[in-house]
């Protein structure tokens, strides 16, 4: 039905059924005389204008069930909490660096869990795109002359990896406009279910497409915002570069290098690329990756054979749950966790089932009434409570505030403190 409805008459009635204050805002905010794109004609060409100065002009090309989905998902039409810090406030600045052109970099100390900054995509495209090489006119030929001056400054400033390389599958103008997405676009995830899974879309975020790539940081891109924010995962000091991975940092050495080279263009100089001992770095990453699917890690002793430590998945609170259940509820989390800091990658702990990992073993010390153990796994929680208040799924168990309540006197703070102690 929607398709054989004008696009203007389409979102009317999609934002009539938004049954909130913001829908009046929210419908003024598109413009939605955007020409469609011959290529895809059944992907409609959205434009959400600015609502501040350091606010970016998206231009989106969505499908209609994403468009949809959107205006009635759409919380507020501004970024929400923590849009691009003021100039003054900014904790970071645009540097040259040698070998990796520009990049950000800390102008103060950061800590983990706090905001760098948050801002939108000046252009959202499905994220297939880049594969349809052979389409002529490409849709993203198409879609430039639709960018605005300063959309189009903002994107042609940023590196492109494919630059040297050539195609003769397109005209070499639209291939520098794909390198220049390919190098630049991250996901931009709407829930949008389809029947053959999902559609998945990617977008130019100007700042946060100058990080290059190892990880102190993660982005998170909120669709109800659709805004990302970009949240630092370890301590960031003054000066040190902000990064964040392009690519699964759970793969071999060899294999990241080579993913670097094919799809970035670099040769990757992070600490784990030019270990001394790669073929340890990547046994341990194998171990993380492992233990993400499967929720269990090898034991020490026999490391790679069939010896492996499930994660004890029961309710903490269920009274089945004995102290040695509870001891194994903290050794699994000891273990993930040494491995995540030998490799530096606490990026992954926030968006992976880790954080719940690290959340159940401070309830598990709380049970046991093992101060040691929880003064550890309480602040790794307290964590990722600073960092999930950044991300759009973020669901931790307590605020960073009732970690901090509860390190001073746990005993006072949870009733059930040593409730399954076992000694
Ligand atoms: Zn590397």
């Amino acid at each position: 039905m929607a398709s054989q409805l004008s696009l203007a008459r389409f979102v009317q009635r999609a934002v009539r059924g938004v049954k909130r204050p913001q829908s009046r805002a929210l419908s003024s905010l598109l413009v939605q005389s955007q020409p469609k794109l011959a290529s895809l004609p059944h992907f409609p060409v959205i434009k959400i204008l600015p609502t501040s100065q350091d606010d970016n002009e998206i231009t989106a090309v969505l499908s209609m069930r994403a468009l949809t989905r959107l205006l009635t998902m759409l919380e507020n039409p501004s970024p929400g909490a923590g849009l691009a810090a003021p100039p003054e406030n900014s904790c970071f600045s645009f540097t040259s660096i040698p070998g990796k052109g520009i990049g950000m970099i800390a102008t103060t100390r950061i800590s983990p869990g706090d905001l760098i900054l948050s801002e939108r995509p000046v252009l959202v495209l499905p994220q297939n795109l880049k594969a349809s090489y052979g389409v002529d006119p490409h849709p993203v030929h198409e879609v430039w002359p639709l960018l605005s001056s300063n959309q189009r400054e903002k994107i042609e400033s940023l590196r492109n990896a494919f630059a040297s390389r050539e195609t003769l599958l397109v005209n070499p103008e639209t291939w520098s406009k794909i390198g220049l997405i390919s190098t630049n676009a991250l996901n931009a995830r709407l829930p949008v279910a389809t029947e053959n899974g999902k559609e998945d879309y990617a977008g130019i975020f100007p700042s946060i497409a100058r990080c290059n790539h190892s990880p102190n940081a993660m982005y998170d891109f909120n669709p109800k915002t659709f805004s990302a924010s970009l949240i630092a995962t370890s301590p960031i000091e003054d000066a040190e570069e902000i990064t964040i991975t392009y690519i699964d940092p759970c793969l071999s050495q060899s294999a990241r290098k080579a993913l670097l080279l094919e799809s970035y263009d670099f040769e990757c100089e992070c600490p784990a690329c030019v270990s001394s001992d790669i073929a340890s770095s990547d046994r341990r990453r194998m171990r993380i990756s492992n233990f993400m699917d499967h929720l269990e890690v090898p034991s020490q002793k026999n490391e790679f054979k069939d010896d492996i430590i499930p994660y004890p998945n029961v309710a903490l609170t269920h009274p089945s749950t004995t102290p040695s259940i509870l001891r194994r509820v903290v050794y699994v989390a000891d273990a993930i966790f040494r491995l995540i800091e030998e490799e530096g990658l606490h990026a992954l702990i926030p968006s992976s089932p880790i954080y719940q990992v690290v959340e159940r073993a401070a309830f598990a010390s709380v049970l046991l009434g093992d101060k040691d153990v929880f003064d550890i796994w309480s602040r790794q929680a307290s964590i990722y409570s600073r960092t999930a208040r950044w991300m759009h799924n973020g669901k931790p168990l307590l605020s960073e505030d009732q970690w901090e309540q509860a390190f001073n006197d746990p005993e006072a703070y949870f009733a059930t403190w040593g409730r399954n102690s076992d000694s």
